[in-house]
C-alpha cells in the first residue's frame, strides 16, 4: 500500500514535530551542561557488532533485528540500539587514547521488528549518553541523576525510578547456580524462550516479561543478595551520591541486564501514566562491553530513553510546549504591483532576521487577515495600490490594535525598533 508507511514507523508532521524539537532542544542543553559531545554513527553496522554487543541470546538480537545481505554479500542491520556502535567508535578511533572519561550523547531512530502497539513501534527514537572510561560510583549516580533532571527540565512527574545492581561476572558466577538450582524444578514452567536459554543465561528469566516465567521466578535468589565485597561498595556508594543530591530511587531486585558484561548499576524509569509500555528509559554499567567488541578492558555505563514515550507521557500529564510558529510580519498585498513590492519587503525582513510571510493563495485581504491571525502573527504590513503609489505602507500593531502608515523605505527600521522597545 503505497498510501500508508509500513507498520509500526510513523510520521512526525508540523505541528508535533515543533513539540519533538523542544525534546531535542533539551537534550542538546542539558548534554553540553553535563559535559557530554555529540557521537553520530551509522544507521546500520556489521550483524556481527550487535550478536556481540548487545548479546545473541537478547530478543532483541534473536527476534527483532533488521537484519540482510547487501550486494557484497555481507550481514547488515540496522541498529537496535545506539550503544554498541557508540563503543565500536570509541574503540574504532582509539577515543581511549585520550583523557578519560569520554562522554558521548546520541539521538536517533533505532529499528526494532517488535510486535505494534501503543509505545511500541519498528522505528522508535531514542536518546542515550555513554560514559567510557571510568569505573566510579559517581559517574553512575551522574548519569541516572541525569536523565532524571532530563523528565524533570520537560516537566514530567510522577515517574519510578529503579535500581539494582547485578554485581560482576565473579560474584554472579554463584548467584547463577544458585539460581538454576532453584530454577530447574521449575523449567517446565518457563516460556520457550527462557528455556532454552536457561543454560547459557539463566538470569533472563528474572526479567522475562511472560507471567508463567514471572511466576516461576518468585522467591528466587536475587543478584543483590549474593554481591560480592567491591560490587557491594560500589553499589553503596550510588546510592550515597544518589541521596547526597536528593535522587529519588527505589530498589528493584528484580531488574537485572542479562549478559556477562552487564555488571553492577542497572536502572530504569518507569512513567505508570502511560499504559502498558511504561518504561520511559533504562540503562546499567557495561563494565566487560568494550573488550567484548575487540577493545581493552574499558568500564563503560549508559542508558538509552525512548523518545515517543517520552513525549506520550508529556502529552498524557499535559506538559506545556513552548508556542508553535509565530510571526513577527505577515505582508497583506492587494494587486500585482503591491505584491511585487510585498515579495521585496518579505525578502528583506527575513534578511534582517525577522520571521515574515506572506500569502500565495490569492486570497482577498479579509482571509489574508484571517491566515495571518493563526500564526500569532505581532505585526502585518498592508500595501494596496493606493499605498504603492504614495510609497507608503499600513502598519498595524495586531496586539495593541493601532495602526499607521509608514513610508516603504523605514518599513523594516520601524518593526525592528518596536521590536526592541518591546524587549525592554
Ligand atoms: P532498551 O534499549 O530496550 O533498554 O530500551 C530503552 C528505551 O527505549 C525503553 O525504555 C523505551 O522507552 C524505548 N523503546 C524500546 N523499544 C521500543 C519500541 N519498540 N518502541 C518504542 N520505544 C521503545
Amino acid at each position: 500500500m503505497l498510501t500508508a508507511g509500513p507498520k509500526g514507523t510513523n510520521d512526525i508532521l508540523p505541528g508535533q514535530v515543533e513539540k519533538w524539537q523542544y525534546i531535542e532542544q533539551t537534550i542538546r542543553d542539558i548534554c553540553r551542561e553535563y559535559g557530554y559531545s555529540e557521537i553520530r554513527t551509522p544507521v546500520f553496522e556489521h550483524t556481527e557488532l550487535f550478536l556481540r554487543g548487545v548479546g545473541d541470546t537478547t530478543d532483541v538480537v534473536e527476534k527483532e533485528m533488521y537484519t540482510f545481505e547487501d550486494k557484497g554479500r555481507r550481514s547488515i542491520s540496522l541498529r537496535p540500539e545506539g550503544t554498541a556502535s557508540a563503543v565500536r567508535a570509541y574503540v574504532e578511533h582509539k577515543l581511549y587514547a585520550q583523557p578519560q572519561p569520554t562522554k558521548v550523547f546520541y539521538t536517533g531512530s533505532m529499528f526494532r521488528y517488535a510486535n505494534v502497539q501503543a509505545g511500541r513501534y519498528r522505528e522508535f527514537h531514542q536518546f542515550g549518553v555513554e560514559v567510557l572510561g571510568s569505573n566510579d560510583p559517581a559517574v553512575d549516580a551522574e548519569v541516572i541523576a541525569m536523565a532524571m533532571d532530563f523528565y524533570g527540565r520537560l516537566g514530567l512527574t510522577n515517574l519510578e525510578l529503579h535500581i539494582n545492581s547485578v554485581g560482576c561476572p565473579t560474584c554472579r558466577k554463584s548467584h547463577r547456580e544458585e539460581l538454576q538450582s532453584f530454577l530447574r524444578p521449575r523449567l517446565d514452567k518457563l516460556c520457550k524462550m527462557c528455556q532454552s536459554r536457561f543454560e547459557r543465561n539463566p538470569l533472563r528469566v528474572l526479567d522475562c516479561k511472560e507471567n508463567s516465567c514471572q511466576e516461576a521466578g518468585r522467591g528466587a535468589p536475587t543478584t543483590t543478595t549474593g554481591l560480592c565485597p567491591d560490587c557491594a561498595d560500589h553499589f553503596a556508594l550510588v546510592k550515597t551520591y544518589l541521596d547526597t543530591i536528593g535522587v529519588r530511587y527505589i530498589v528493584n531486585e528484580r531488574l537485572v541486564r542479562g549478559l556477562d558484561y552487564y555488571t553492577n548499576t542497572a536502572f530504569e524509569i518507569m512513567a505508570p501514566d502511560i499504559g502498558a509500555q511504561s518504561s520511559i528509559g533504562g540503562g546499567g554499567r557495561y563494565n566487560g562491553l568494550v573488550e567484548q567488541v575487540g577493545g581493552p578492558v574499558t568500564p563503560g555505563i549508559g542508558y538509552a530513553l525512548g523518545l515517543e514515550r517520552v513525549l506520550a507521557a508529556m502529552e498524557q500529564q499535559g506538559a506545556a510546549f513552548p508556542a508553535g510558529l509565530t510571526l513577527d510580519v505577515f505582508i497583506a498585498a492587494l494587486g500585482e504591483a503591491a505584491k511585487n513590492s510585498a515579495f521585496a519587503i518579505l525578502n528583506d525582513l527575513r534578511k534582517a532576521g525577522l520571521v515574515a510571510e506572506m500569502d500565495y493563495m490569492g486570497r482577498s485581504l479579509k482571509s489574508q487577515m484571517k491566515y495571518a491571525g493563526k500564526f500569532n502573527t505581532r505585526f502585518t504590513v498592508i500595501i494596496g495600490d493606493d499605498e504603492l503609489n504614495r510609497g507608503m505602507a499600513v502598519l498595524r500593531d495586531m496586539v495593541v490594535g493601532q495602526q499607521e502608515e509608514v513610508a516603504l523605505g523605514v518599513l523594516r527600521d520601524k518593526i525592528q525598533s518596536k521590536k526592541q522597545e518591546e524587549k525592554k
